[in-house]
């Protein structure tokens, strides 16, 4: 039985009469004059603690800040560390995700605690959230191209409209040929060769209606029917061309690239086919429904010859500002090689994470390691770190930096671990507060990180309840 299905009067009864809290899960207790029934049923409650599943629907109902949407946490607004300004009082939980589907962390990070943030961080593996968008979108491509579909679902794409409405230039025209406006539909589907392209993959008996849809109606139209000409399915085949068709735009206009000289239809058509083994393990990974399941987690060692670098960024959540990142590095026999801090000053959140890779990094560099595992506990730093560089995030330049230096030390391996499984890192981090701007390297562990460092030697776990 979930809770939510007990009719709205009697929930609010139940609530009232035995003071259950109005926490979206109840809290369940039993005084000296509760009935048999009720202490029968507080007895077994756990039982429907443990079997209730945790599903957020598409978070456009329900508020952020002021509804009870986090299991046993109550409302944001009563645990919040800063100012929540009138207009985001009452804004939705999906206003608070990214394109792709993950948490817009700038946006709330640095005015919660650390213990609420690791709740929605566990929420924010629910991919119920992608369904504020079209769920086919997403679901049928590989993760570079539902990234992409969910900017042009946005309408987020920056083409040269896009530029001119940001202020970013004045001219709204399509550098390849000319036309006058270059908004999301003509730079991937109307602009000539673009459109040559589309002809040559779709049967014509769906030209009317695939050329002259605005942009919803032919996003949609082209998630929910067939019309290909090719014996391939065709959102599959619509969402590798998109991407394709954005990817050699941008090398014709920032990277000065002739046009291909491939022929772009087998260049999608083979794409398309060596998608296709990616898309159902994909597939598979995001229909499973969201259960949660108690796990250990732990710091492991690396692998012979390599060093792991564990990295982590801290924002004083007291003076949102001030930032600060260190890491810890360790060889295969999970002995400690260094560690560094940096005081970044002020910036965000997401910035000190990504502080902290670009550190890791330039430690590696520095000492010549040559094989390096850079571990995180932001999920949203990695998945950014992993993910084709977009120009239009603000964390373009760091990101870049990060991708050039990954060059530089040789082979590079990014992962993410829970924060139990980053406490060394994070203790460095904290140091990092009081230390100085720039990058410092210590060759002793501080006193702050020895216990951690020997629970991570001896194998120590930290029991975390996560989406399994
Ligand atoms: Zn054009």
């Amino acid at each position: 039985m979930r809770f939510e299905e007990i009719p709205e009067y009697s929930r609010l009864t139940c609530r009232s009469k035995y003071r259950c809290g109005d926490d979206i899960l109840p809290e369940m207790k039993t005084s000296s004059s509760s009935s048999r029934l009720w202490r029968a049923v507080v007895r077994n409650w756990a039982h429907v603690n443990e079997g209730i599943e945790w599903r957020l629907g598409d978070g456009k109902r329900t508020k952020f800040w002021l509804d009870a949407w986090i299991p046993n946490c109550g409302k944001l607004v009563d645990l919040v560390t800063g100012p929540v300004s009138q207009l985001e009082m009452h804004e939705v939980v999906v206003d608070y995700t990214t394109p792709s589907g993950g948490w817009d962390w700038d946006r709330f990070e640095y005015r919660l605690p650390d213990q609420i943030r690791a709740k929605i961080a566990a929420v924010s593996s629910s991919f119920e959230l992608l369904s504020a968008r079209p769920k086919d979108l997403a679901a049928s491509s590989p993760a570079a191209c539902s990234f992409l579909f969910m900017v042009m679902w946005d309408n987020k794409l920056l083409t040269n409209a896009e530029r001119v409405r940001r202020g970013m230039t004045d001219v709204a025209s399509c550098s390849r040929c000319g036309g006058v406006y270059e908004d999301v539909l003509h730079a991937i589907r109307d602009c000539p060769n673009a459109k040559n392209l589309w002809m040559r993959l779709v049967r014509s008996a769906h030209w009317p209606e695939f050329f002259s849809s605005d942009l919803p109606s032919w996003l949609l139209l082209n998630v929910s029917k067939q019309i290909g000409r090719l014996q391939m399915d065709w959102p599959t085949t619509f969402a590798t061309t998109c991407w394709s068709l954005w990817k050699w735009r941008n090398e014709a206009i920032f990277a000065n690239k002739v046009e291909p000289v491939t022929d772009w239809f087998f260049t999608v058509v083979h794409r398309t086919r060596s998608y296709k083994e990616d898309f159902s393990s994909f597939l598979n990974q995001r229909t499973r429904a969201p259960s949660r399941i108690d796990k250990i987690v732990k710091w492991d060692k690396p692998e012979l010859g390599w060093i792991k670098i564990n990295v982590d960024g801290a924002c004083n959540s007291e003076h949102a500002a001030k930032a600060a990142c260190g890491g810890v590095a360790r060889n295969a026999q999970g002995m400690f090689v260094g560690a560094f801090t940096r005081n970044l000053g002020s910036c965000s959140v997401i910035h000190a994470e990504l502080w902290g890779v670009l550190s890791g990094l330039e430690m590696a560099l520095h000492y010549q390691y040559r094989k390096v595992v850079i571990e995180m506990d932001s999920l949203v730093a990695c998945e950014l770190i992993k993910s084709p560089l977009m120009d239009s995030h603000p964390c373009a330049a760091l990101l870049r930096d990060i991708h050039r230096r990954c060059c530089d030390v040789g082979e590079v391996v990014f992962q993410h671990v829970f924060r139990e499984g980053n406490r060394a890192a994070d203790a460095m981090a904290r140091l990092a507060h009081d230390s100085r701007l720039q990058l410092s390297f210590l060759l002793s562990p501080p006193g702050d990180i020895i216990s951690f460092l020997d629970d991570d030697n001896r194998g120590v776990g930290t029991l975390r309840s996560c989406v399994g």
